[in-house]
């Protein structure tokens, strides 16, 4: 569904390729995460998808990127709208109307459509993302986890098979990011939705990956796994993947849920012990916390 052939994107005045050799390809129906340290490249491989590199930030793009039969670099953003969504990490910067109804119809404004099919679509993804209750609602009276959905919202309605999101959980806090990643499996499953997402906080999203796509770093190609493989090699990792490491468990957990049932073993060896100088104890190590060896945007 999306297609990377030995992209390269250089930008202006930049001596060096942001992001070279890349080659990847995201299967039609999956959600797959894109990770890898701070400045690696990340947004530039979403940008890509989007047609935002290189059409809104300049530079040059060499090698193709295909999504859904489509070359971004020869069309532009809005020429893509109907095939693939594009969420970022703040959706009040990007609101163009003023309450949720209106957001969600603007989406389909460049496509032409007749009216009565823009109002069914409109009505359709209140429903889809629970929004209903919302529509009269000015968004900045919004909570940042509805934000979001309507966000999700303003690009679903011309029907993508594409979603591409950047950090969308990175600026909400547990419970609206929850609320965000149960809308998108929603998609991803229902209606056979092709996710493309970063997301540096991957204690959240890590789970519902069907594949990780590692940026190891700068100028190094995208290394594509299972998320337990490449957690296992990653830089950037979850909590409980630290611990699983520690443990030396094979898979790794990737949720505190599947941490808890392989450390029966741990806990006997460590029964009695008590934890060195101030690190927390082992019960406690899958546990929200600022996602620690990973380095934040
Ligand atoms: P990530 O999302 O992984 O943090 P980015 O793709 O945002 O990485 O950035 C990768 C590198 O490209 C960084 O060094 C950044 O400064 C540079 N970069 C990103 N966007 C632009 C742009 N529009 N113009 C010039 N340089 C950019
Ligand atoms: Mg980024």
């Amino acid at each position: 569904m999306i297609r990377f052939e030995n992209v390269s994107v250089t930008y202006d005045g930049a001596s060096e390729p942001t992001v070279r050799g890349v080659d990847l390809e995201v299967p039609e129906g999956e959600l797959v995460l894109l990770v890898g340290p701070s400045g690696v490249g990340k947004s530039t491989i979403l940008g890509a998808v989007s047609g935002l590199v290189p059409h809104f930030t300049g530079g040059t793009l060499r090698g193709r990127v295909m999504v859904a039969g489509r070359d971004t670099r020869t069309h532009k953003p809005r020429e893509l709208a109907d095939v693939v969504g594009t969420v970022g990490q703040d959706p009040l910067s990007h609101f163009v109307t003023d309450t949720v109804e209106d957001e969600l119809a603007y989406g389909m404004e460049s496509l032409g459509l007749p009216p009565a099919v823009m109002r069914r679509r409109v009505e359709e993804t209140l429903d889809l993302l629970g929004l209903a209750p919302l529509r009269d609602r000015p968004l900045v009276t919004l909570s940042g986890g509805q934000q979001q959905r309507v966000a999700i919202g303003s690009v679903l309605t011309p029907h993508p098979r594409v979603l591409v999101l950047d950090e969308p959980t990175s600026a909400l806090d547990p419970a609206a990011a929850e609320e965000v990643l149960a809308v998108l499996q929603r998609l991803v499953h229902d209606l056979g939705t092709t996710v493309l997402m970063a997301e540096h906080r991957l204690e959240r999203v890590v789970q519902y990956a069907d594949q990780v796509a590692l940026l190891p770093a700068p100028g190094q190609t995208p290394v594509l796994g299972t998320p337990a493989d490449i957690m296992a090699v990653s830089p950037v990792y979850p909590p409980v993947v630290d611990l699983g490491r520690l443990a030396g468990w094979d898979p790794l957990p990737l949720t505190v849920r599947d941490a808890r049932r392989r450390a029966g073993d741990l806990r006997e060896r460590l029964a009695g012990q008590a934890p060195e100088g101030n690190a927390p104890a082992v019960a406690d190590a899958g546990t929200p916390r600022e996602n620690a060896p990973a380095v934040a945007d």
